[in-house]
């Protein structure tokens, strides 16, 4: 390395344009499109002017190694550059950015490295081309078969290995990793909190204990289609009526629970102004600190449902499309990070999923937030201020020379 590395301020700068809509103000950072090259170029260009091994994997996710991978015992941080439909700046990048200045910062220390240290990239995170979360982690994870990655396909029906393609990797060795993953000791992913549990305890960096079991449920109302004007209150069987009725009832049953339930998006037929709906589909997202709070607002919701629907002769179907259990964190590692950050660092739950949930069935794994005063996430008003972006690296310097130096 001949050169002083870019700051973490000048890192910040050079990735700020890149995919930005400028109406909006999100970024628009989807797999394998031209805002991700650009993305990955940054990457590529910031493990090179550290004189780092820079790499793909076979599923397209990035890596950086000072050191040799094939000695085994690796120590991996980083995280995801792409982003939801107009998402934030920071949900990602600050985990990627923070790492190189984390290694930045313990070269500066002049520690010496006793394992070998990589950072990643973790391709297709957000899920939002191709409607999964974590394609690339659950790839090498052997989360996801192969035959269904090939089947994944985006709004213009490109598949997933077409857009590989055609952004210049080659799609045909997509799959499992498990000599890869196998080289790795522990993985830190550092990331922006997505609530407001560390702004309220008035704490710069948190450590994360577990994400929260979570799943989404589709609900049909089934009723009948009639004349908006023509046809008296009592003789309609409105679906819409049971599923207000049961959008009130999540809030409630969440409430009770201290857990989250969502109703987020929704399709009615035939979808006329003037028309009662024949069928009312809502999707519901509802997440809990543990599998028996979550089991208990799923139900309380559906029982609901079930007595609104009875009452307007509506028929009702719930069907679980998606459920991922919870994630603990492993307690070694995340008490090493507490020992290392000091006893009073918070732990938290989340609610969000991550490439480091995928990866803990496979690695040790823990993470780290830093403190987003708004609380909001994948919107452009998710923020982390300077101190605390420059207390976030520190954290993680301090972690990687604990995990990874004598
Ligand atoms: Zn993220």
């Amino acid at each position: 390395m001949s050169t002083t590395p870019p700051t973490f301020h000048e890192m910040w700068r050079d990735l700020a344009s890149i995919g930005r809509d400028p109406d909006s103000g999100g970024y628009r950072r989807y797999a394998w499109t031209g805002a991700d090259a650009d993305c990955r170029a940054w990457f590529q260009a910031q493990a090179e002017t550290r004189g780092l091994t820079y790499e793909v994997d076979r599923n397209g996710n990035q890596w950086a190694w000072l050191g040799d991978p094939a000695a085994g015992d690796a120590v991996v941080t980083g995280s995801h550059l792409d982003s939801v439909p107009d998402g934030g700046a920071f949900d990602g990048p600050l985990g990627v950015v923070s790492s190189f200045a984390a290694l930045d910062e313990l070269r500066r220390r002049g520690v010496e490295f006793t394992k070998p240290v990589a950072i990643t990239n973790f391709g297709d995170e957000e899920g939002a081309r191709f409607g999964l979360a974590c394609v690339g982690s659950r790839l090498a994870a052997g989360q996801l078969g192969v035959d269904k990655a090939c089947e994944l396909r985006d709004a213009d029906g490109i598949t997933l290995p077409q857009a590989m393609e055609r952004a210049g990797y080659d799609p045909t060795g997509i799959g499992p990793d498990p000599d890869r993953l196998a080289r790795i000791g522990a993985f830190v992913e550092l990331h922006v909190e997505q609530g407001r549990a560390l702004d309220l305890t008035g704490d710069r960096v948190g450590i994360a204990s577990s994400i929260w079991p979570h799943g989404r449920w589709r609900f049909d109302f089934r009723g009948e289609a009639n004349h908006a004007g023509t046809t008296r209150l009592a003789d309609r069987r409105d679906p819409m009526l049971s599923y207000a009725e049961t959008v009130l009832a999540a809030r409630r049953e969440a409430e009770l629970a201290g857990a989250v339930a969502t109703f987020g998006k929704i399709a009615v037929e035939p979808n006329g102004v003037n028309a009662i709906p024949s069928l009312v589909r809502g999707w519901l997202d509802s997440r809990a600190a543990d599998q028996q709070a979550l089991d208990t607002v799923v139900a309380g919701i559906e029982k609901a449902a079930r007595e609104y629907a009875d009452r307007h002769g509506i028929d009702l179907d719930v069907v679980r499309e998606s459920f991922t259990p919870v994630v603990e964190f492993e307690h070694a590692l995340r008490d090493e990070l507490a020992r290392v950050l000091g006893a009073s660092t918070p732990v938290l739950g989340t609610g969000a999923g991550h490439d480091a949930g995928i990866l803990s069935a496979s690695v040790p794994t823990a993470m780290l937030f830093v403190r987003n005063p708004t609380g909001v996430s994948h919107s452009p008003a998710e923020y982390a201020t300077e101190d605390d972006c420059v207390a976030g690296v520190a954290a993680l310097a301090d972690v990687l020379e604990g995990l990874a130096c004598s």
